[in-house]
C-alpha cells in the first residue's frame, strides 16, 4: 500500500509517498481503506518535531480521514466491512490508501456526506462542538464572534452556532474567505485584515460586547478580544502561535472568562457526545463540511504549506490516496 512516510522531523519536504507493506487488523482493531484524508494545522506542528504530543520516527501523518471498513480483527462488533466511516484519530496514521483504528476511532459518516467531507470532520467540527458546548456553554440568545472563520474550524464553528440559535459574527481576511462565511451563515461578517475592524464589531452589538469569542489567532488577538466582550463573556482559545500582552482589568470589570484546551485532552464522555451530536447534525444537513481543496496523496508536502499559509483559508484541505 502507498503511505505517506515521516523518517526525520523537518519542513515538508520530510513527507515522502513510499511503497510500504499491507496492514492486518489483530484483534480489536479495523482495517479502513482511507478515501480521503483531512489535512490540519496540528499535522504539521507534529512533522516539525516542535509539539506537546510528539509520534515515533518512522510514522504516518493524519488524525482525520473517512472512507470504508476493508476488513476486521477478533472481536470487533460496531462496524462491518463495506461501512462508511470517517476516523477520529487512528493507530497507523490517515495520510495512506489504508489505516489501522480502534473500534473507538471510526464513527458512522452518512451517506448524505462525502469522503472529501468525512475528511473534515473530527478535528474541525469536533473542536467546534467541543468549544460551543463543553467550554462556552453556549445560549441560543448570545452572540459569538468566531474569529477566524474562513477555516477548518471556523466553517464548522458557524454552522454549530447557527443551529444552536446563536447571532454568529465571522471574521476573515480575504474576499473570498468572507463570502465563504457570509454563505455558510454568519449573521454579519468583519474582514482581520483591515485596521479598525473591531470598533465595528462592538458598534454592531449597540457596544454591549460579545458573548462568546472563539479565538483562532490568540498571540495576535487575546488582548483585543477582552475589550470586544460583553459582561461574563467568554473567550475560548482555540488557536495560538505564539506569546502576547494582556491586560487583566479587562476581565476584571466584566466578570469574564479566558478558557481554552487541546482536542486531545477530551475525555471519553466528551468524545461520546461530540460524535453523537456530529452525527446527528451531518445527517440532517445542519453541518456541511466546506472542502475548500482536494489535492492526490502525493501533495502532501504541498498541503502542508498551503494550511500554514498566514490567510486565504476557505474550508478544509484533503489529501486523496
Ligand atoms: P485553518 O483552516 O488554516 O484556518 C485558519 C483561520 O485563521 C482562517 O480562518 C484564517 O482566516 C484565520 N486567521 C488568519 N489570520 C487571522 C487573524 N489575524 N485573526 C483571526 N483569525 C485569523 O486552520 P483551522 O484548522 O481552522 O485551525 C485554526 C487554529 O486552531 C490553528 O492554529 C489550529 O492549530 C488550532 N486548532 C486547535 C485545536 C485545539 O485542540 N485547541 C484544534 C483544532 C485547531 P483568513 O485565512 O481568512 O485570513
Amino acid at each position: 500500500m502507498k503511505a505517506i512516510r515521516v523518517h526525520a522531523f523537518g519542513g515538508p519536504d520530510v513527507l515522502k509517498l513510499e511503497e510500504i507493506s499491507a496492514l492486518q487488523p489483530a484483534a480489536g482493531q479495523i482495517l479502513v481503506k482511507i478515501h480521503a484524508a483531512g489535512v490540519n494545522p496540528a499535522d504539521t506542528y507534529a512533522r516539525t518535531g516542535n509539539y506537546a504530543v510528539l509520534p515515533q520516527l518512522p510514522y504516518t501523518p493524519g488524525s482525520d480521514g473517512a472512507g470504508v471498513i476493508e476488513s476486521l480483527g477478533e472481536g470487533v462488533t460496531k462496524v462491518k466491512p463495506g461501512d462508511r466511516v470517517y476516523v477520529a484519530k487512528s493507530i497507523s496514521g490517515t495520510y495512506a490508501e489504508y489505516a489501522l483504528a480502534l473500534e473507538s476511532q471510526v464513527h458512522r459518516l452518512p451517506e448524505n456526506v462525502s469522503f472529501a467531507q468525512g475528511a473534515g470532520v473530527f478535528i474541525p467540527y469536533g473542536t467546534a462542538y467541543h468549544a460551543l458546548h463543553h467550554q462556552a456553554k453556549a445560549h441560543g440568545s448570545e452572540t459569538v464572534l468566531i474569529h477566524g472563520a474562513s477555516g477548518g474550524v471556523g466553517t464548522a464553528a458557524i454552522q454549530i452556532a447557527r443551529a444552536l440559535g446563536l447571532t454568529v459574527f465571522g471574521t476573515a481576511g480575504t474576499a473570498k474567505g468572507l463570502d465563504l462565511i457570509k454563505r455558510e451563515g454568519a449573521h454579519q461578517v468583519f474582514d482581520h485584515s483591515k485596521a479598525g475592524y473591531q470598533e465595528s464589531i462592538l458598534k454592531a452589538t449597540g457596544g454591549k460586547g460579545v458573548d462568546i469569542i472563539l479565538e483562532m489567532l490568540a498571540n495576535v488577538n487575546l488582548g483585543a478580544d477582552l475589550k470586544l466582550l460583553a459582561p461574563y463573556g467568554r473567550v475560548i482559545v482555540i488557536g495560538s502561535r505564539g506569546d502576547v500582552t494582556i491586560t487583566p482589568r479587562d476581565i476584571m470589570s466584566r466578570r469574564a472568562a479566558i478558557l481554552a484546551f487541546t482536542l486531545w485532552a477530551i475525555t471519553d464522555a466528551e468524545a461520546a457526545d461530540i460524535h453523537a451530536g456530529l452525527i446527528a447534525g451531518l445527517e440532517n444537513g445542519t453541518l456541511r463540511p466546506v472542502v475548500g481543496s482536494e489535492l492526490p496523496l502525493k501533495d502532501a508536502a504541498q498541503s502542508h504549506i498551503d494550511v500554514m499559509k498566514p490567510s486565504g483559508a476557505a474550508g478544509k484541505i484533503v489529501l486523496i490516496p
